[in-house]
């Protein structure tokens, strides 16, 4: 299994403020927060883009979801409302390639993003 910056979180080599954590997924803060709550949820399985989910991890990725929604409970900003991202490949800004559930909030959020 390849060593992915987000899986070396996971495993606790690189330190994290972790929000979150079970056997199949991570939740922690966003080191370069980019609205007053900003968290990801990651697979622990290294999964490199959306394109690369195949059917069966089916249920995995609708884990992320779950886990999201509950850690924005969590931080409390469930109510007032957040938004979900996933950046898929270089034209959508994805820098890490390690699949990952951005989840903002905190803040009023512009549509469309940029
Ligand atoms: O979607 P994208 O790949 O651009 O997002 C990667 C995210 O991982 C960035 O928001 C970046 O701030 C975050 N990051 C982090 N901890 C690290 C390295 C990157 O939270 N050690």
């Amino acid at each position: 299994m390849s060593s992915t910056l987000f899986s070396k979180i996971a495993s606790g080599e690189i330190p994290a403020d972790i929000l979150y954590q079970d056997a199949e997924v991570v939740a922690f803060r966003d080191v370069s927060p980019q609205a007053p709550v900003h968290f990801l949820v990651i697979p622990r399985q290294p999964i490199p883009t959306l394109n690369a989910v195949q059917p069966e991890e089916a249920t995995l990725l609708g884990k992320l979801f779950l886990v999201a929604a509950q850690v924005a409970a969590q931080e409390g900003i469930a109510e007032s409302g957040y938004r979900t991202v996933v950046n898929c490949n270089a034209a959508a800004g994805q820098t890490v390639f390690h699949l990952h559930l951005h989840v903002l909030g905190g803040r009023p959020l512009n549509w469309p993003p940029g």
